[in-house]
């Protein structure tokens, strides 16, 4: 056990000052890898060593799962006790609370809850019949609607009085009018969605202040990292936990608040001191992470922000190895270039886990992970298609979810035919109306259709009858005795059986998931909470993916000799020694939707701050010249960041020997092997007189005026994608489309 004395001599005396903060409300900003993370775990050690403070009333909010066990873990070196300590994400937290108290807001005890693609499921269903909604407006659109009030905490009510003739692309009678019929649907089933648990927290709180009180008694101490991308709802949440002993510690980085597109809003960290006016704010200016060469490109990048706060960041490192940077022909040589990079850093005595690589959207990864496999190189995957977004695994957590709850429809319809047991789409297209005109579930109808269903009432009855067989095992399972009993009671075994290799991956990651529910079971039973089936599918929707928690099994923190690939977003607040960000081009980073938003390239720039502060020792940038995207391979422009970090880093060849680019040829850059035909003069597109690029406003001559969202093809086949103020989004060849720009 360390004294308090001890604790705060491992840090330099701003974060000492910072860490022996104790009662009141307080504020750590500082640029990235000076250290924040280390003083909130070294205040929150100190508060329980040198005052006493109990580990049952200290709450440490992070935001994700891999930041909270990390924390956990790295607190668990430091404090004896560190089990008792509340550390989790807003969700998980939101989670704890409801579903402890979430009965005195009228949450029904079995809430599921929706992840991204139950959500998406139904606002489908949703949408084809929503007045004023085109044939091809997306349900994605809807769900930023309802993504954005949320974060809001505004209800349809609230949205319906914001000034905004269209909202995500849509009107906003539509919006509004779908955000209602969202609520009702979500309200009938006992479902709720990642933001509901933030939202439904705050009216817990509001309404019922014994509970709060009760809260408040399990978190006197509050920590908040990463707190420039907390949302309005969080903020809100922070603000109603903080209010009855004030004692609010908040870290954050305004130049890292890189989720302004799902709500965060940067101005709550800038409005710390409106906010308590008392606050005590700490600075920290050294970065203990980076070499200085990193740490100088960083800063250099970051530097032609305009909105921004000015700081110091020093580094405490030397120089170390130059930036590298290679322009490769296409994807594919890129990926080839990043494999033999790491293989090179891996005889030079690296482990595997040690390297990174970062990249902008999930899509990236699917290539690199090719190359890595041809050169024997293990990696992880953090993100993207994870286990749990898997098929047969969400098929079988809907059959779970559908026998806890039997009104959640949303479940019933992904797994009704699968495998096929006779009810096709007709007749379940009957069932569903008969069901919502009586207001009951379309499993109930299952079970009645003999009343419903001319022919085919059997297999309707049958089904209806197999899942009461289930749902009567709900209390009599363990989680991973229920789960084997779905795979093997519901006939998808023989399917998948049936499918040859595919099907036996598929079985493959079905006994996987046994495993996992199996291992979850013994973790609640070590800290004494005997977990229900319905608290793991809790886990399950809010885990980012089970390759997460493998490793965290496999290897009891160590981190795996594997390359973690992941996007620049989750890779938030953590570091490697070595760091590849590929794709450096312009449309990817920044991001092509970043071009068209206010304020879209300031944080793309922050996000590839992020990115390159992640490296500790060695970043490689990396572009290519052709990319294929959205099954089209395209010549690409470097992104306009290289150019302004111009002589912050070495150009290589594929050999990493360094080259000579001249100055001039950076963004007119073309290939001496185009991989794409060039495109044709072609006349018709010439008379639309515009050689698009994305950002232009354009009229059509039926949907009016628009913004050209995205580009893509060449010559005759080019088409654009275009945002037009009533019409929505439509994808029109430009050959056709008789554009003229406005
Ligand atoms: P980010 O903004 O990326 O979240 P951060 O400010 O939270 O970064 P940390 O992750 O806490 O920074 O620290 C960065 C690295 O520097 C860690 O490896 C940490 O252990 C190390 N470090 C921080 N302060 C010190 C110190 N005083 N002595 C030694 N190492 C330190
Ligand atoms: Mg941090």
């Amino acid at each position: 056990m360390k004294t308090a004395q001890d604790l705060l001599s491992q840090l330099n005396p701003a974060q000492a000052e910072a860490a022996a903060h104790f009662t009141g409300p307080a504020l750590v900003v500082a640029g990235a890898g000076s250290g924040k993370t280390r003083t909130l775990i070294y205040r929150i050690a100190h508060l329980i060593q040198e005052h006493g403070v109990e580990p049952e009333e200290i709450l440490a909010v992070t935001f994700t799962n891999k930041a909270a066990a990390e924390m956990r873990e790295r607190a668990g070196h430091l404090i004896e006790g560190a089990g008792e300590l509340w550390m989790s994400t807003f969700h998980s937290a939101g989670v704890r609370i409801l579903r402890a108290y979430g009965e005195y807001i009228g949450l029904k005890r079995g809430f599921v809850i929706y992840d991204d693609d139950d959500q998406l499921d139904l606002l489908k269903e949703i949408m084809g019949n929503l007045p004023g909604v085109g044939p091809d407006a997306n349900p994605r659109q809807l769900r930023a609607v309802i993504d954005r009030a949320k974060s809001n905490l505004w209800t349809p009510d609230d949205l319906a009085r914001s000034g905004e003739d269209f909202i995500a692309g849509l009107p906003r009678a539509t919006a509004v009018e779908g955000y209602r019929r969202y609520q009702g649907r979500m309200k009938g089933v006992g479902a709720i969605d990642f933001n509901d648990l933030i939202v439904l927290t705050v009216h817990l709180f509001q309404e019922v202040p014994a509970v709060l009180n009760k809260i408040q008694d399990r978190a006197r101490f509050i920590h908040i990292d990463e707190y420039q991308d907390t949302n309005r709802a969080q903020y809100e949440l922070t603000r109603l936990l903080a209010s009855r002993d004030r004692n609010l510690l908040v870290v954050g980085d305004p130049d890292q608040s890189i989720y302004k597109f799902r709500g965060a809003d940067i101005q709550n960290i800038l409005d710390f001191q409106k906010d308590y006016r008392d606050a005590r704010i700490y600075r920290l200016e050294d970065n203990y992470r980076s070499s200085a060469s990193v740490l100088a490109l960083a800063n250099k990048l970051i530097e032609n922000n305009t909105e921004r706060l000015e700081k110091t960041l020093r580094p405490v490192k030397q120089s170390g190895e130059a930036v590298r940077f290679h322009r490769a022909i296409d994807h594919r040589s890129e990926a080839d270039f990043v494999a033999d990079r790491i293989t090179r850093l891996h005889a030079e005595g690296l482990n595997l886990g040690q390297i990174a690589i970062l990249y902008r959207t999930n899509a990236q990864s699917r290539v690199l992970e090719e190359s890595l496999r041809r050169l024997n190189i293990p990696a992880k995957i953090v993100g993207g298609v994870g286990f749990y977004d898997r098929r047969e695994i969400k098929d079988i957590l809907a059959y779970a979810r559908l026998a806890i709850n039997p009104g959640d429809d949303v479940a019933l319809r992904r797994i009704v035919g699968r495998p096929r047991r006779g009810i096709g789409d007709q007749a379940l297209a009957k069932l569903a109306e008969w069901a919502a005109a009586r207001s009951v579930s379309i499993l109930e109808a299952c079970a009645q259709a003999e009343e419903v269903l001319e022919r085919g009432a059997n297999k309707a009855v049958e089904f209806a009858a197999l899942m009461t067989s289930f749902s009567e095992g709900v209390e009599a399972y363990p989680p991973q005795g229920f789960l084997r009993l779905l795979i093997e009671g519901s006939g998808y075994v023989e399917m998948l059986r049936a499918e040859g290799t595919e099907g036996q991956v598929r079985l493959e990651n079905l006994e996987e998931l046994v495993v996992a529910a199996e291992e979850w079971s013994r973790e609640q039973e070590a800290h004494g909470s005997g977990g229900t089936i319905a608290d793991f599918l809790d886990d399950a929707a809010l885990l980012a993916s089970v390759d997460d928690a493998k490793t965290r099994r496999e290897n009891n923190g160590v981190p795996e000799d594997a390359v973690t690939l992941m996007t620049m977003h989750n890779a938030k607040g953590l570091e490697f020694p070595a760091v590849f960000i590929v794709g450096a081009e312009e449309g990817l980073l920044p991001s092509k939707n970043s071009l068209v938003e206010a304020g879209g390239i300031e944080e793309e720039r922050r996000l590839f701050y992020v990115g390159i502060t992640r490296a500790m020792d060695r970043l490689y940038l990396t572009a290519a010249q052709n990319r294929m995207m959205y099954g089209k391979t395209a010549t690409t422009e470097d992104s306009r960041f290289l150019e302004e970090l111009e002589g912050g880093f070495v150009p290589v060849d594929q050999f990493g020997q360094e080259v000579d680019y001249k100055k001039s040829s950076w963004r007119q850059y073309r290939p001496t092997v185009p991989v794409a035909p060039p495109a044709r003069k072609d006349t018709s597109s010439m008379t639309a007189g515009m050689a698009y690029k994305g950002g232009e406003r354009v009229k059509h001559p039926k949907f009016g005026e628009g913004r050209v969202l995205a580009v893509s093809g060449f010559g005759d086949k080019q088409e654009v994608t275009v945002s037009f103020n009533s019409a929505g989004m439509k994808k029109l060849l430009v050959r056709f489309a008789n554009l003229q720009s406005v």
